[in-house]
């Protein structure tokens, strides 16, 4: 699928064609965002929403114009829900601490899940340290989903808010947010969703949802780095104090104090990444020529045709020898895999099989995947993870199950 517009798919690693399966990590961009990126430097760029010069407002169309389009991208009603951030850790820190400063008391609860990358447990975890609040956790069942009967008996009047992934990034794993946030919400709770895995996956209508919050990294999706989104319904963002002070994010400042600017600039505080909001725009209109319902249809294919490579690689067993444990296996997943092998009883450190396949030009992560958590429950020291974006195809897969073979063959 438009492997072409990627020119950094041509390159070779240690001698070999580049098999880029890191895409939860971070995704390639295609030549329409980079050359967004070229144009705005070289005819455009200029600081925005001060100048009354002509560069000054196309640059500040620019950015507004992309913050339209992330509002239709994901089902906002208004623009002036969209806050651009450098990401979704940002905008969970963001809202953690505006959310936290104005609404949080000693003995109150937020709940996360047991399956949270660390940047939606740590800026929670800090909050309630310095208020006195307690976080926890829905606990995972066997097949490492959430406990939804355990949810329900967390949910009390000590509970302010609930942060939950849509898309596990470790696992690949749809998470039941529509239903956590109906139960959130038959008791008056807020609900944030960390996008990050799933925006750039599927088709998502934060209305239809009906989440409070919503976070997503532009990188992750086509888009530059340094960009990313804290989306917020309207009633909820007028009430939140800023939660960073400087230029833009105030009305007039005056020794006696200051007064805040209105929605979403009180909570873009300095320059903003206008650079940035651009090149996400180019990299949703990508997105869009090829269709989020397209992506999400040859992502969940190519996952389920890894998934049976890896369960034939294991039943080939190596001599009998090779067990592959894939992770929440047989689950639908949005293009992310994670798996182990075990020699007999053995674990193969995933370390050592990452370095093997990189020595073969194929990337994939391995390690805990930033939820240490979620990691010690599935008491592993890691994975290794493969994870698709839309440029991935079956000759990819392939080419990596013949490298981890070869691995294999060096390992046992
Ligand atoms: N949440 C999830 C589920 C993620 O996968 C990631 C990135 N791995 C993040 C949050 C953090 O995103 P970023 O590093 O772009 O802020």
């Amino acid at each position: 699928m438009n492997r072409e517009d990627f020119a950094i798919l041509k390159e070779q690693v240690h001698g070999r064609n580049l098999v880029y399966l890191d895409n939860a990590a971070t995704s390639q961009k295609p030549k329409q965002v980079l050359d967004a990126i070229m144009e705005a430097y070289t005819s455009w760029n200029s600081n925005i929403h001060r100048g009354v010069h002509h560069l000054s407002q196309v640059a500040t169309m620019k950015h507004e114009e992309a913050r339209q389009k992330v509002a239709e991208f994901i089902g906002a009603q208004s623009s002036d829900e969209i806050i651009f951030t450098k990401g979704t850790t940002d905008s969970i820190n963001a809202l953690a601490f505006s959310f936290g400063e104005m609404l949080l008391k000693e003995g109150d609860e937020i709940i996360v899940s047991g399956l949270e990358h660390h940047s939606n447990i740590v800026p929670w975890q800090m909050l309630c340290e310095r208020k006195k609040a307690v976080l926890r956790h829905i606990p995972l069942r066997e097949d490492l989903s959430l406990d939804l009967e355990a949810f329900k008996g967390m949910l009390n009047e000590k509970t302010r808010l609930v942060s939950i992934a849509h898309v596990s990034n470790v696992l690949g794993t749809i998470q039941p947010v529509e239903q956590i946030i109906r139960m959130a919400h038959e008791k008056g709770i807020p609900v944030c969703i960390d996008g990050a895995q799933s925006v750039p996956h599927m088709k998502i209508d934060v209305q239809a949802m009906d989440c409070d919050f919503m976070a997503f990294s532009g990188h992750k999706m086509y888009g530059p780095t340094g960009i990313g989104v804290l989306y917020g319904k309207r009633e909820w963002l007028e009430k939140l104090p800023p939660h960073e002070g400087g230029g833009e994010m105030i009305n007039h400042v005056r020794w006696n104090g200051t007064t805040f600017n209105e929605l979403p600039y009180k909570f873009e505080a300095g320059t903003p990444n206008f650079i940035g909001s651009w090149a996400l725009k180019a990299a949703i209109d990508y997105m869009q020529s090829i269709g989020l319902e397209a992506i999400e249809k040859h992502e969940q294919e190519l996952t389920e045709y890894c998934e049976k490579q890896l369960k034939g690689l294991a039943d080939e067993g190596m001599s009998g020898l090779v067990d592959i444990h894939i992770y929440a296996e047989g689950q639908t997943k949005e293009g992310v895999i994670s798996f182990n092998v075990y020699n007999g009883k053995q674990l193969i450190h995933p370390f050592d099989i990452g370095t093997l396949l990189d020595q073969q030009g194929v990337a994939v992560r391995t390690g805990h995947h930033c939820a240490e958590p979620l990691i010690d429950e599935m008491k592993v020291p890691g994975t290794v993870r493969v994870s698709f974006g839309l440029y991935n195809d079956k000759s990819d897969v392939d080419a990596f199950i013949a490298a981890l073979k070869k691995a294999l063959s060096i390992l046992i």
